[in-house]
């Protein structure tokens, strides 16, 4: 049995009414779990604002924590000004904030380039209100020029007053207490929660993680492969890979875990029952 440590829950904004209806549905489920709170992403360049806003407002109602994601990149200060000062209104103090990727083709960065800018104009604009949360990247940003540089970077957003960071998903969990190790070398000391993406479809996470430069250990992508349009063998498979993956990471002192939900319930919700975290 693995010991019970806090956990959240990721959520992106549906685009149709049938899927608003879902995610309301999937919300209730987990909400009987009690994750530390709900995270709901945020498309660069405000492309997802009203959706983003929509769910939110839903989800805080029924009084549930909520984390909105913030991203910068190529959005105005007074745009995002305006979305902290709503979330502070409505009693949020927990936000994500990301730089975002804009669209290919978009040009123009926008006054705020990098997630650090962000988290220094939220200090100015809201003083100490949010507990901030940025993203960490055990097996490297896939645009950062090194391993190094990258550290360097993510010690600069919590010297910009991050209070704590959620990593881009990861199967190798060397990687991530390699990265704990350095950051803490650096003199950097907050909580640093692992993302768990649970594997439930072999295509949808092969392309997940080619667009964000998180790595598939060989043999995780070989068996995906094998087992072709055997879903139940890759569930169960995938299942068995993320229990061993969280309780190592457990075990080696995460503080919490962030589930990327994919807004399902199924299989956060096996995970959390089989992890006996609820
Ligand atoms: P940054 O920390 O700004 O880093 C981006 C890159 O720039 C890195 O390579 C870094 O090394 C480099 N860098 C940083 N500062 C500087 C500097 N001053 N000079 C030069 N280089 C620098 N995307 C969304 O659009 N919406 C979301 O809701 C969202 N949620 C996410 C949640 C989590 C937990 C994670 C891990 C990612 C999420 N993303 C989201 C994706 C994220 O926006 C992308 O990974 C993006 O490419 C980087 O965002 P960041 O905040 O890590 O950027």
């Amino acid at each position: 049995m693995s010991k019970s440590i806090p956990f959240s829950f990721e959520f992106f904004p549906p685009k149709t009414d049938i899927g608003a209806e879902k995610l309301r549905v999937v919300h209730q489920e987990l909400q009987l779990l009690n994750p530390d709170f709900f995270s709901i992403t945020y498309g660069a360049g405000g492309s997802t604002r009203e959706r983003t806003l929509a769910a939110i407002t839903d989800f805080n109602g029924k009084g549930s924590p909520i984390a909105p994601h913030l991203s910068c990149i190529g959005d105005d200060k007074s745009r995002i000004a305006e979305l902290l000062d709503f979330y502070q209104s409505i009693g949020l103090n927990r936000l994500v904030a990301l730089r975002g990727d804009l669209p290919s083709g978009q040009v123009g960065l926008g006054e705020l380039p990098y997630a650090q800018d962000l988290v220094r104009f939220i200090r100015e604009h809201s003083g100490d209100h949010f507990n901030i949360e940025v993203a960490a990247y055990p097996e490297m940003h896939p645009q950062a020029e090194n391993f190094d540089q990258d550290v360097q970077r993510f010690v600069e957003k919590v010297q910009a007053g991050a209070n704590a960071a959620i990593t881009q998903f990861f199967f190798n969990p060397d990687a991530y207490f390699y990265f704990i190790e350095r950051i803490h070398k650096a003199g950097v000391d907050i909580p640093v929660a692992p993302g768990i993406m649970p594997i439930t479809n072999a295509s949808n996470l092969i392309r997940f993680a080619d667009g964000t430069g998180a790595e598939i250990p060989r043999w995780i992508r070989k068996q995906l492969q094998a087992y072709g349009d055997d879903s139940k063998s890759i569930q169960a498979f995938g299942h068995e890979i993320v229990i061993k993956l969280c309780e190592r990471l457990i075990a080696g002192g995460a503080p919490s875990l962030h589930f990327y939900t994919m807004n399902n319930t199924y299989p956060t919700r096996q995970l959390i029952k089989d992890l006996d975290l609820a």
